[in-house]
């Protein structure tokens, strides 16, 4: 949830309830003030005005693992092997147009969800091409799936892609590009010889990164990879990836003793939160309003304070927005 540019609630958890308005009391109808002396009573109460923010709600895809790779090397191929999702699979180079999600249960009992993020392309995080409006839902996967193409079928440089879809990936977003990755090496079914593979395997080395080889059409090495997955995840922290620009935390707490008198220039006037909560509860034209609000006023102490500060019968007090004339 967005308020100016700022976030102010995370809703990442089922059933998380956020107050994000902090609503005036509601008001009391006339029942609630009978009483033995006041059995059908004329008065009730106003509710409070409430407040009023525009907020900006935002979607976002929360899943445990994300699929990061060239259009067309195989992720929804992947996704469609290990979830029951049914992402479209085709054989040009573009294709996924609405992330998919998939939950992968593994045969030791384990599950997580995976998602398949549509290829991001050269200048995705300027905003070039499709990339940049899905990048936003890696942006909470604890684990990336960094799947290349190995087969040289395409003609496709595993290195470069690599490099160039991390490149990407900084620039959009300095805390995505240190997730951790996992390389996927796919396509060895059609890998025409080893020298590609060799290659990426060199370079996983160097950058400290695990490489599994698969095949998402025959499924050969996929089990493998998806049990290490399940493992990897349970030492990855589900920690709040959102960074919050401000926390505000809303209550309905009673703010009773939240009130200041004073006079100014012959003027008697009461401030505060909890007299403007009194005031709005008010109704001005209504006599016994007006009682209850002489009562609460006593019960308050601001009465009291007001005749310290030597307020007379006929002085004009000022209650929050009400100029009113004292009565004793
Ligand atoms: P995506 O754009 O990364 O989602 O790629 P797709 O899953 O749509 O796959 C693109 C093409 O590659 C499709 O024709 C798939 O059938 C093919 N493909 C995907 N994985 C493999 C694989 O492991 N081996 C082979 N031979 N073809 C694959
Ligand atoms: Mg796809």
């Amino acid at each position: 949830m967005l308020l100016l540019g700022k976030v102010v609630a995370d809703l990442s958890e089922p059933n998380q309830v956020e107050l994000v308005l902090e609503g005036g009391r509601g008001g009391k109808g006339n029942s609630h003030f009978a009483t033995s002396t006041r059995q059908a009573p004329r008065f009730s109460q106003d509710g409070e005005k409430g407040e009023e923010k525009e907020l900006i709600l935002e979607l976002k895809l929360l899943a445990d693992v994300g699929l990061l790779g060239f259009p067309n090397v195989g992720k929804s191929t992947f996704l469609s092997m290990v979830t029951d999702a049914k992402p479209k699979i085709a054989n040009y180079h573009f294709t996924t147009i609405i992330p998919n999600l998939g939950v992968v249960k593994t045969k030791n009992g384990q599950d997580f969800v995976i998602a398949d993020i549509p290829g991001i392309i050269e200048g995705a995080s300027e905003g070039v091409g499709l990339g940049i409006q899905f990048l936003r839902h890696v942006e909470r996967t604890r684990l990336l799936l960094h799947v290349i193409d190995v087969s040289g079928e395409e003609g496709r440089d595993p290195v470069e892609d690599f490099n160039t879809i991390n490149a990407e990936l900084k620039k959009y977003s300095e805390k995505l590009s240190t997730r951790k990755q996992i390389i996927v090496a796919n396509k060895v079914d059609v890998m025409q010889d080893e020298s590609l593979y060799k290659e990426l395997e060199d370079l996983a080395k160097k950058e400290n990164l695990e490489i599994f080889k698969i095949s998402a059409a025959t499924g050969e090495g996929v089990e493998k990879l998806i049990n290490h997955v399940a493992e990897v995840l349970k030492t990855l922290p589900k920690e709040d990836l959102i960074e919050y620009d401000e926390r505000i935390v809303y209550t309905l707490e009673d703010k009773k003793d939240e009130w200041e008198a004073r006079v100014e220039n012959g003027e008697f006037i009461v401030e505060g939160k909890a007299v403007e909560r009194l005031m709005g509860r008010i109704n001005i034209e209504d006599n016994e309003s007006m009682y209850y609000l002489q009562k609460c006023l006593r019960n308050m102490g601001i009465e009291e304070k007001l005749k310290e500060l030597g307020i007379q019968e006929g002085d004009s007090v000022k209650i929050a927005d009400w100029e009113l004339e004292w009565y004793d």
